[in-house]
């Protein structure tokens, strides 16, 4: 599949690069590095994402030019860690438009859904894949690129330290910092600034904390009011679901944040449980150790009970 999918990007003349919805710095990183490397051959090439781009990301060159689903047809549309095609939300008709169609992704619950598809689990990051792949097609790799790589790297693997990280992924890194890429500026820029919304909405989120009566499974809730409270966005949420398996008993947690019509449910486990059969049950996916799902037709409360029960089952 490798050899294909040099293939029909060097064929395409024009092509499209796909993000999945509430997109992470992975999704963005690939998709904009991959439009980076084909317009240095010569193409056209765009990055489309339903939700836009995360202001905490507009530091790396190229995340301006993102652009919302629109009816271009391309000859080529790349589908970039994107686990189901629902996961492009409105994205997908510019999949559908397309005349071919491929993926790159390293979900482990990932289902084929083009002819052409590199997908890996064991990569730690889809921008993993590409910095393999820049290397194995001959491909020179920007400065720009080469940042975006690196900081998608770095934000699917904790900052290079989860389970997931093995030497081909610090040789990634490398090649990105031989091309470039600097650490030291995105770890400024993504791991030491913050905005106002997201510490104010920490402290209360964390400050509602349940916990189960064994102390293994903990629950958050982000409602909508404490949102408008602490005059915080939807993206000032995330990342606050990790701090509650910091608790030395927990070995899992789920986050529910109250959404217009949805409740969106952020899970992750310790090792060796796997929060991401959880997921899929309630008809979402993702990683072993960090998944998602989302809930309709409940109160926050009502799926705090269900999900809270699923975990408690999980880590048993
Ligand atoms: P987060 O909790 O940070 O939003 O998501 C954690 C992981 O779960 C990410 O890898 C994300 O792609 C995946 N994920 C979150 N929500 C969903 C969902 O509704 N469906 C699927 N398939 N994956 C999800
Ligand atoms: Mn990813």
């Amino acid at each position: 599949m490798i050899a294909e999918l040099k293939r029909e990007l060097e064929a395409a003349d024009s092509v499209a690069l796909v993000c999945h919805v509430s997109p992470d710095m992975d999704t963005l990183g690939s998709a904009v590095a991959l439009r980076l490397l084909l317009e240095g051959m010569g193409k056209r090439a765009v990055v489309y994402a339903q939700d836009g781009v995360p202001g905490r990301f507009l530091f790396l060159s190229g995340m301006r030019d993102v652009r919302l689903p629109d009816e271009a047809v391309y000859d080529l549309c790349v589908a970039v860690d994107v686990s189901d095609p629902q996961r492009m939300g409105e994205a997908e008709k510019v999949f559908n438009n397309a005349r071919r169609t491929a993926m790159i992704d390293h979900h482990p619950t990932t289902v084929p859904f083009a002819p052409v598809h590199v997908i890996r689990p064991q990569a730690a990051a889809t921008a993993q894949i590409i910095t393999e792949l820049c290397g194995r097609y001959g491909w020179r790799m920007s400065a720009d690129a080469a940042m975006c790589l690196w900081a998608g790297m770095s934000t699917d693997s904790g900052n290079f330290s989860f389970d997931n990280v093995s030497g081909g992924t610090f040789r990634a890194a490398a090649v990105c910092v031989e091309n470039g890429a600097q650490p030291s500026v995105i770890t400024e820029k993504l791991y030491r600034t913050s905005t106002q919304g997201h510490i104010r909405l920490l402290g209360r989120v964390l400050n509602g904390l349940q916990l189960s009566p064994d102390g293994r499974v903990a629950l958050l809730k982000l409602t909508q009011r404490d949102a408008v409270e602490c005059a915080a966005t939807q993206e000032d949420g995330e990342g606050i679901v990790n701090f509650a398996l910091e608790i030395e008993s927990v070995q899992a947690v789920a986050l529910l944040s109250e959404r217009d019509g949805f409740i969106k449910c952020s899970l992750r486990a310790r090792a060796p449980y796997d929060v991401a059969q959880v997921a899929v049950r309630f008809g979402g996916g993702g990683h072993v150790r960090a998944a998602g799902c989302n809930f309709e037709g409940k109160t926050i409360e009502e799926t705090g009970a269900v999900i809270a029960a699923a975990l408690a089952d999980a880590v048993k």
